[in-house]
């Protein structure tokens, strides 16, 4: 009798809803890790200890010496929703976190297993609290789910482990540990304020080949409240695929609109189908910058974006005309 009728309309489980809702936030091992990360950097943390298991299949643990999570509010963690950066939809103009939705911790208890560890400066011993789908549960069957009083250092250490273990689809959809580990290694050592200068953290997650090849990038314009700065790779340098590191005020973002721009730019400098590699970092007036195009806030828009996008890349391609004569008039002395 399928064809008698429509079906009739229901209201999905909740349950059904937040799995969903999790594998759209976290795609892949990576995306969780940058989540946390970016949550320890919000909480003021100067040094974070990262451990990963199985490309973080199976481990993805993270140590901060941040502010640490108040005990009163380890119950709402990791509902959605539940933030402590945003109060009102207006101060989205001025947002300086890199979260804000609160989303994420949420997402990863509908699609992991979750434990928090965690102490303020005011609080006289640490708590630790562990979580499934949006709520405390006991560590072990028949225990209280009541987070646990511990001992510990001011800070945070969030563990997820066995990651998609209910989600048989996208678990398989990882054809290998290495892969998604080349992933986290980008995010790490590019992402991670660190005292290492940009050029030598590339120098360790990519290569020294690529390293010496780039240039020093440095951009900015009243007129569009904007400055950037960046390491481009040189003619020289020609791969099959571009790297594009993004970072717009601090954040890791992506934007297919300003790669194919970039690579524009370089095709007329390299060998038919070489790419380069481009690190810029953009910051822009907050109030220019809507940041809740997509819930990971993976892509931004930004005012003037087409003319913004215009000045790098005149400024890529007159600096990659200078580096030619100069390459050219090194080898002729
Ligand atoms: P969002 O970052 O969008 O607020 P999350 O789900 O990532 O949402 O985190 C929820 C809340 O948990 C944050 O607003 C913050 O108050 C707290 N939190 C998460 N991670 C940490 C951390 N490492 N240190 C201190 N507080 C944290
Ligand atoms: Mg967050």
């Amino acid at each position: 009798d399928e064809m008698a009728g429509p079906r009739r309309i229901r209201a999905l489980h909740q349950d059904v809803v937040n799995k969903i809702a999790a594998g759209e936030i976290i795609v892949a091992p990576m995306h969780a890790l940058k989540e946390l990360i970016e949550n320890a950097v919000d909480a003021g943390s100067t040094s974070l200890e990262i451990l990963v298991k199985d490309g973080g299949l199976k481990l993805l643990q993270i140590t901060d010496n941040g502010c640490g999570i108040n005990k009163d509010d380890l119950p709402i963690l990791c509902e959605r929703f539940t933030t402590s950066k945003l109060k009102a939809f207006e101060d989205l103009t001025s947002i300086g976190t890199y979260g804000f939705r609160g989303e994420a911790l949420a997402s990863i208890s509908h699609i992991a297993h979750l434990a928090v560890t965690t102490k303020t400066a005011e609080s006289s011993c640490g708590w630790k609290a562990h979580y499934a789908g949006g709520i405390l549960r006991p560590a072990k069957p028949g225990q209280s789910a009541d987070p646990k009083a511990c001992a510990g250092r001011q800070g945070t250490q969030i563990t997820v482990e066995d990651l998609f273990y209910n989600v048989p689809t996208r678990r398989r959809a990882f054809r290998s540990a290495s892969e998604e580990y080349a992933k986290i290694a980008d995010v790490v050592g590019i992402a991670v304020p660190a005292t290492a200068t940009v050029r030598d953290r590339i120098r360790m997650v990519h290569s020294s080949a690529i390293a010496n090849e780039l240039i020093d990038f440095e951009l900015a314009n009243e007129q569009y409240g904007f400055k950037t700065d960046g390491l481009v790779s040189s003619a020289n340098h020609s791969a099959k695929k571009t790297t594009f590191l993004l970072f717009i005020n601090h954040r890791a973002v992506e934007s297919t609109a300003i790669k194919k721009a970039i690579e524009q730019t370089y095709s007329t400098f390299l060998p038919k189908g070489g790419k380069p590699f481009v690190y810029l970092s953009l910051e822009i007036d907050p109030a220019r910058v809507d940041v809740n195009v997509h819930p990971t806030k993976r892509e931004v828009n930004f005012l003037n974006e087409e003319e913004i996008v215009e000045l790098i890349c005149d400024d890529i391609r007159t600096r990659l005309g200078k580096v030619d004569t100069s390459r050219t008039f090194m080898t002729q002395s």
